[in-house]
């Protein structure tokens, strides 16, 4: 018998290419705006953006603040100005929801272990653009549920986050549910915080220096069917 009935997705880098996603809406929040992007304000964005979601799962910023700070930061940077910043965000956020880019064919694997497990999806992301994007994908037609961190009020890493998602699971054993995500500080740190078994998603493989571990790690979301094969 399976030992895991249950999987939590994390979104963003496990699912779903979000670089590719983040470059396309900032192409054409830029656009929108008469501005011209390159692949300096590209990656200097990438760089910016990834520490201002650091700083939220620290809880140092608020949403809020990580979505408008992310732009004025970036827009100081390379000394850009009167942007219409509302328009901006509205531009960016919107085009955010409206592309999707799937991991590893992650729409068949889900598709696969639709009706053998129960899946889940847990992101920190913005609730528009985050559903848009699963119902484009048609991933959340594998899921029995979609959870936000902004409709719980508070984001993974917190256990909080995580209680609020098994109050509204069916399974009521943490041993039987599986969290699997890309991010050491915010689904893995969650997981293991949260008494819940997890799998690192690490198809770079890079090093982990935290002092969190997870119990299982893969190169392939693929992977995950060896996984539930073997409990
Ligand atoms: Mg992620």
């Amino acid at each position: 018998m399976a030992l895991f009935t249950t999987i939590l997705w994390d979104v963003d880098n496990t699912l779903l290419d979000f670089q590719l996603s983040q470059r396309y809406a900032l192409e054409k929040a830029f656009e929108a705006n008469h501005l011209m992007v390159n692949e300096a304000i590209q990656s200097r964005y990438d760089e910016i953006n990834h520490a201002y979601w650091k700083r939220f799962e620290l809880g140092e910023v608020t949403k809020e603040e990580l979505l408008k700070g992310r732009f004025l930061t970036l827009f100081d940077a390379f000394g850009i100005q009167n942007v219409d910043l509302p328009e901006f965000m509205r531009v960016y956020q919107t085009e955010l929801g409206n592309v999707f880019f799937y991991l590893d064919d992650s729409i068949h694997l889900c598709e696969h272990l639709k009706g053998r497990v129960n899946q889940y999806v847990i992101t920190n992301g913005v609730t528009a653009t985050q559903k848009n994007k699963l119902k484009l994908s048609g991933l959340w037609d594998c899921m029995q549920e979609i959870f936000v961190s902004e409709d719980a009020g508070i984001q993974k890493p917190y256990p909080g986050f995580f209680e609020y998602c098994l109050g509204k699971i069916t399974e009521k054993n943490k041993e039987k549910i599986l969290v699997i995500g890309d991010s050491l500080s915010s689904d893995i740190k969650g997981a293991v915080l949260s008494g819940l078994k997890s799998c690192w998603y690490n198809p770079k493989g890079e090093e982990n220096t935290t002092e969190y571990i997870p119990d299982f790690e893969i190169r392939n979301l693929w992977d995950v069917l060896k996984i539930l094969a073997e409990e």
